[in-house]
């Protein structure tokens, strides 16, 4: 059974990782994706024409999550050329790693603004069309760093709980219009992102995890598949934890 039929979703940064599984778990459920990313053009052709082969639309725009005024023209673009946005995924987002000792003010306010104030960028250009169509799904990428804190990510982490804190407030403001804003908060999801780690360090993150094994971009696809589905038509305001028990 394909949940998202004739679905329209848009989904910041979808050229690598999770962005790209969620993507594609979209498409395979007949969902139409528009996708944002901000340097890996070659990466945004090829995920486009893989995602036309489950017989949906696709697009990629190039185009920094940070900024404002482009995540306006892109919302307004699609809802021209495609009718509607019924799904945003919020999933954009950065590392500056470092403790708060040596973290610099550019570190700190890069990890802010590509990581949560994309999220306000988003939510808030697609706010019009969800409330005029009086119905949407918003989706956004926490961390499990966002809920218990990491060393050496003092940036990322509060952007992640700012992203929850968002969340909710969205939730309560625009529920009355069948509009839900949840939070997935994966745990460690082997991609690129967590590559640039050492392989040891990959390996005891590994052993650590109830489950045993880093996630996967699919183990994301699918808890967003639902959150963007009427599968999950009674839940908003929450932020559920991908994570291999991670979090208990
Ligand atoms: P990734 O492999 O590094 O991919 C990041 C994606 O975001 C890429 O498509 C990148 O585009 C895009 N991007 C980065 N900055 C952007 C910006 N300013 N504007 C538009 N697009 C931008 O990351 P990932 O591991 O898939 O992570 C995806 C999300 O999950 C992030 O929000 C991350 O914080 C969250 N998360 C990840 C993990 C994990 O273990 N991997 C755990 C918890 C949460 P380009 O290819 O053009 O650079």
């Amino acid at each position: 059974m394909k949940l998202l039929e004739n679905k329209v979703a848009l989904i910041t940064g979808a050229t690598r990782g999770i962005g790209r599984g969620i993507a594609l778990k979209f498409a395979e459920h007949g969902c139409h994706v528009a996708f944002t990313y901000v340097s890996s053009e070659q990466k945004a052709i090829e995920l486009e024409n893989e995602l036309i082969k489950y017989g949906v639309k696709a697009k990629g725009y190039k185009a920094d999550a940070s900024v404002y005024s482009l995540a306006e023209q892109i919302v307004d673009e699609i809802v021209k050329e495609w009718g509607s946005i019924d799904i945003l995924v919020n999933n954009a987002g950065i590392t500056r790693d470092g403790l708060l000792m040596r973290m610099t003010e550019a570190q700190f306010d890069e990890v802010i603004n590509a990581n949560l104030k994309s999220v306000f960028n988003y939510t808030k250009a697609v706010q019009k069309i969800m409330l005029k169509n009086r119905k949407g799904s918003i989706i956004n990428i926490s961390s499990v760093v966002g809920i218990k804190g990491n060393a050496g990510q003092a940036n990322y982490a509060a952007s992640k709980a700012g992203i929850i804190g968002f969340t909710k407030s969205v939730a309560l403001e625009v529920g009355s219009r069948n509009i839900r804003c949840n939070a997935v908060a994966p745990g460690f999801i082997e991609t690129e992102m967590t590559h640039a780690l050492d392989e040891k360090v990959i390996e005891q993150w590994r052993q650590s995890i109830p489950l045993k094994r880093g996630g996967t971009p699919e183990d994301i696809a699918n808890a967003c598949l639902f959150l963007a589905s009427d599968m999950s038509s009674y839940i908003t305001g929450q932020c559920i934890n991908v994570c291999g028990g991670m979090l208990t």
